[in-house]
């Protein structure tokens, strides 16, 4: 018999939404405009910014899902703690992808099948959700970028 395991954020707060509709959770300053994540609520670090700087000018803000590779690489060995993996280890792709909006860049996993042969720099992906381990309770899940049919 088989049972399907609960899915929880790997990390609580820093996304929101489900397959296809996945969104980082930042901030961004309601007096600049400036995006920040991961979120920062301590004060608009624009030194250009004439709000308040007291940490009210920031609000929650879900950045754009799409973008385009920055960079990317493949990762072979297990990162160290406070790194979460699967055990026994599998190899992934990263990518660093600037936002579209924001023209930020946002580093994540690549979704598992797709390789460092399968991207280029410029490449349009968007955000989905994955699976970064499990254990005997729960599949823990964080953002994936995922090139864009
Ligand atoms: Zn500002």
């Amino acid at each position: 018999m088989s049972t399907t395991k609960e899915r929880r954020p790997a990390i609580e707060g820093w996304f929101t939404g489900g397959d296809g509709a996945v969104r980082l959770l930042g901030t961004r300053c309601a007096s600049c405009g400036t995006p920040y994540f991961p979120r920062n609520e301590l004060a608009c670090r624009n030194p250009g910014c004439t709000g308040p700087k007291d940490g009210s000018e920031l609000e929650e803000h879900a950045l754009s899902g799409r973008g385009r590779v920055w960079s990317y690489t493949d990762s072979r060995y297990k990162p160290p703690p406070p790194y979460m993996s699967p055990d026994p280890f599998r190899p992934y792709t990263v990518a660093a992808v600037e936002l579209e909006a924001e023209r930020m860049v946002v580093l994540g996993q690549v979704v598992p099948g797709v390789g460092v042969d399968d991207l280029a720099v410029g490449m349009e992906v968007e955000l989905t959700e994955g699976v970064l381990y499990e254990d005997d309770e729960a599949e823990y899940t964080v953002w994936m970028w995922r090139p864009v049919k």
